[in-house]
């Protein structure tokens, strides 16, 4: 059974959170972008570097045996948090973008010119250009499915790109501008229907849904620490067995290596295959703490909470402020808004929001394609995690109405 959450409770947690910005208590509403990190996690860190510090992988002595177990014990725990068959399927990156790239450039070596891949107008730039730069490499032709007027994919479009070109198929479980979350394992099962192999952007899921890799029986997922509270520079790629063991390496040096020689060099098992030089052990150690964070408060709890932050805030932002217009009002939608007033620039109103201690993102927030299709430079964008309170929506909204006032 989940707990009563206590919105009081998790802010204590979270030491940053009682800092103040231009002589104003920090109310942060940046969470898309990158999440605070709770003590636990920071605490972490602190004792490996002041304690404990020594090389994975490496060596018998003690600290190196204990920095080992410590990076595998992440490994299950990430198994277990995505319901994964096993840790071989866990890789350890620097983050969502770089398992987007690994996937793009090792599992699209098989690609030829004239092969389709099937993206998303809402992707991340993460999502466009690693396949782009395939696209100049190898001729592979990009199919981009568009979005309705709530922000929604269009499904029957993305079903009619399927033919016998189509290699792969990638899109994002939900928006970092739109907050849309995608039906994505109908998606899966469509593409699957066609033959074709899925990966997932899960950097906007993972802090906020629980993520079923085998339910959802998607064949990449990938996702970020930085954005779950955990530490920054430590990403996780998902991927069958099956595909990453038919995969060829991502990069090359050690730790990734069975033997070398300068006349034949073996490559190390799944996930090491996947994974050299020396990771962000620290990182990745501390990144159990982060799950630990996520694990007591209940993911249930934390998204219901911003569930109920997102109407609220919604409802009080229509009421209140004559102009306003949101981009990305999906029926299946994540604690994200992004919204434009008349025809004030966003960047004036994020910068008059700092001046009240409001952070909120400002400009096209690494989806330029997405604001071109809807005809628009860049947004203002609040979004909102575990520990953000009704006081503080209130604060931003009337901190909005007088930001307005004054730019109008
Ligand atoms: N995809 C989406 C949907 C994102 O929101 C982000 C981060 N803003 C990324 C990918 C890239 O994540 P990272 O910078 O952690 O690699």
């Amino acid at each position: 059974m989940e707990r009563v959450y206590n919105v009081a409770d998790v802010r204590g947690m979270f030491p940053s959170l009682q800092n103040k910005v231009q002589g104003k208590p920090l109310i942060y509403l940046d969470n898309t972008a990158t999440s605070q990190t709770p003590r636990t996690v920071v605490e972490d860190i602190v004792s490996d570097y002041y304690e404990r510090k020594a090389n994975v992988h490496r060596g018998v002595h003690t600290l190196s045996q204990e920095a080992t177990a410590r990076q595998e014990e992440t490994r299950r725990r990430v198994r277990d948090y995505i319901n994964a068959d096993s840790v071989e399927e866990i890789i350890f990156t620097r983050g969502t973008t770089e398992g987007i790239n690994l996937v793009a450039s090792s599992y699209g070596q098989r690609f030829h010119e004239g092969d389709e891949v099937i993206l998303t107008v809402m992707e991340h730039h993460a999502n466009i250009v690693p396949w782009q730069l395939l696209q100049s490499r190898v001729g592979i032709k990009l199919r981009v499915v568009d979005i309705n007027d709530k922000g929604e994919l269009d499904l029957e479009q993305y079903e009619s790109y399927f033919n016998d070109r189509t290699v792969m198929a990638s899109f994002t479980h939900v928006s970092n501008v739109l907050g849309t979350i995608n039906p994505v394992r109908d998606m899966i099962a469509t593409a699957h229907r066609h033959g074709v192999p899925v990966l997932v952007d899960g950097a906007q899921a993972s802090p906020h849904l629980r993520i079923d890799v085998r339910y959802l029986d998607c064949d990449f997922y990938v996702f970020s620490s930085h954005k779950m509270y955990g530490p920054t520079g430590i990403g996780i790629l998902y991927g069958k067995k099956a595909l990453l063991e038919s995969m060829p390496p991502y990069q090359g040096g050690g730790e990734m290596i069975g033997h070398v020689s300068f006349e034949h060099t073996t490559f190390a098992d799944l996930p090491y295959k996947f994974e050299a030089g020396t990771p962000d052990f620290v990182g990745i150690a501390a990144f159990s703490k982060a799950l630990d964070f996520i694990e007591s408060v209940g993911l249930g709890n934390i998204e219901a909470h911003e569930e109920e932050l997102l109407r609220y805030t919604t409802e009080k932002m229509r009421a209140s402020i004559p102009g306003l217009r949101i981009y990305g009002e999906a029926r299946h939608k994540s604690a994200v808004i992004s919204f434009l007033v008349d025809d004030i620039h966003p960047y004036d109103i994020g910068m008059l929001l700092d001046g009240l201690g409001i952070a909120v993102r400002t400009g096209h927030h690494c989806a330029q394609p997405l604001m071109e299709r809807l005809g628009i430079p860049g947004t203002v964008r609040a979004s909102f995690a575990a520990y953000n309170t009704v006081e503080e929506a209130d604060a931003f909204v009337s901190g909005l109405k007088r930001v307005v006032e004054m730019l109008r």
